[in-house]
């Protein structure tokens, strides 16, 4: 069996499914037994500062084999998702993709609904049995880490740059990455490897901000409440009446932002109503944190003072406000894409990943695919055709 493979199919075995509700990093425990078990791979590959700390953050260097001063780091994140299980995964390899619905049994991965699986057609593929997830988000990006620091490995010919590795905790949980200390793993730029289409490099995240909303009403007697009561709950409702209807997730994609109400509970007293805000573009996303605004100083002018107020709360930036300004790792993993015969595909993230905070911690961090689709849920497979491809595309941008 083939390097990339073997490795795959060991670290999906390995249960680590990460926390929400959990205070320590690693929010579980059992993130170390991925960690320990690369730890020895990277061993038996001859890595040099090869560190697993207490948050179960394991980094190791290969250094260049010609005096190279550029040092490239590549991440990939140990943990699955809380909500679904990662226990007892039981892979299912089909060979020689037929391009039809793959019958899992209890499931149908069905070809009208995943179009995707029309282009992976003669590709071996790997799904769950159903009942998990594969776990391909993110050990398809371990995996293929690995993967190249073998061929460098086995092909001490090849020259390369200074190849920096790091494994990280509760990527999914958005708390790992927050333990990382960018003293300690000094590169030039890195990537993470960590989901979509093999040709894809993407560093078009969303800004962020969150609302908090806070209304107070009066209750009255509802008998006696002519002219007197303030209904919070019903202040809420037109509060939201007074946003945009269509900058809402129902409605947006691509580069579209939008004001997603996530919660709202309340009764005649008292309304609470949280609120995200997403844009790629930073003047856009300031739009839709001034319409939250002015819709508060609306309700306050009819209402009275007070009787609404909002928290607005900026969380994470798009990293292309920073990397706009070095481009050279989006250009060199455009050049090493293309060097290994593909297109590359550069698409919007709806959403922020741990190289956004790495990049506003100030290492420029963009993300590679790995030829992992459907994650999160029991849908989720994996390309090893596009896996390989992945090992092609990360040997050359570490290769000199
Ligand atoms: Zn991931």
């Amino acid at each position: 069996m083939n390097y990339l493979l073997e490795q795959f199919l060991k670290y999906i075995k390995i249960n680590t499914m990460s926390n929400e509700d959990s205070n320590t990093t690693p929010s579980t425990n059992y993130q170390f037994d991925l960690a320990n078990e690369i730890k020895l791979d990277l061993e038996k590959l001859g890595l040099k500062d090869i560190k697993l700390n207490e948050y179960a953050i394991l980094t190791a260097k290969l250094e260049s084999n010609c005096n190279s001063n550029l040092t490239i780091g590549f991440l990939a994140h140990l943990d699955t998702i809380p909500g679904f299980s990662g226990k007892n995964v039981s892979p299912q390899i089909i060979n020689n993709y037929d391009g039809k619905d793959i019958d899992l049994g209890n499931i149908k991965i069905k070809v009208n609904e995943f179009t995707f699986l029309k282009k992976l057609k003669g590709h071996t593929i790997i799904t769950t049995d159903g009942t998990t997830v594969l776990g391909a988000d993110d050990k398809a990006g371990i995996s293929e880490i690995m993967a190249m620091l073998h061929y460098f490995k086995n092909n001490p010919q090849i020259k390369h740059h200074n190849i920096y590795v790091a494994f990280t905790p509760d990527e999914e949980i958005g708390s790992g990455i927050l333990k990382f200390n960018l003293a300690d793993f000094k590169c030039d730029y890195a990537y993470t490897v960590d989901g979509g289409m093999y040709n894809e490099i993407s560093y078009n995240n969303f800004n962020a901000s969150s609302c908090k909303v806070k209304i107070f009403g009066k209750d009255i007697h509802p008998g006696d409440a002519k002219g007197h009561m303030l209904n919070a709950s019903l202040i809420a409702m037109e509060f939201q009446n007074l946003l945009p209807t269509f900058n809402n997730p129902m409605y947006t994609e691509g580069f579209e932002g939008f004001i997603h109400l996530c919660s709202i509970t309340g009764d005649v007293s008292n309304c609470t109503l949280d609120y995200i805000i997403r844009d790629h573009n930073l003047k856009k996303l300031k739009k839709l944190e001034d319409m939250l605004n002015l819709a508060a100083t609306f309700i306050n002018k009819k209402y009275g003072d007070n009787t609404i107020v909002i928290a607005i709360k900026r969380e994470y930036y798009n990293m292309y406000e920073y990397i706009k300004k070095d481009k050279r790792s989006i250009n060199k993993a455009t050049k090493a894409i293309k060097d290994a015969g593909f297109i590359p595909v550069s698409l919007p993230i709806r959403g922020g990943t741990d190289g956004a905070k790495l990049t506003e911690m100030g290492l420029n961090t963009p993300n590679l695919g790995t030829g992992g689709y459907n994650p999160h849920g029991p849908y989720e497979l994996a390309s090893l055709n596009e896996m390989e491809n992945v090992v092609k595309i990360l040997i050359n941008i570490a290769k000199k």
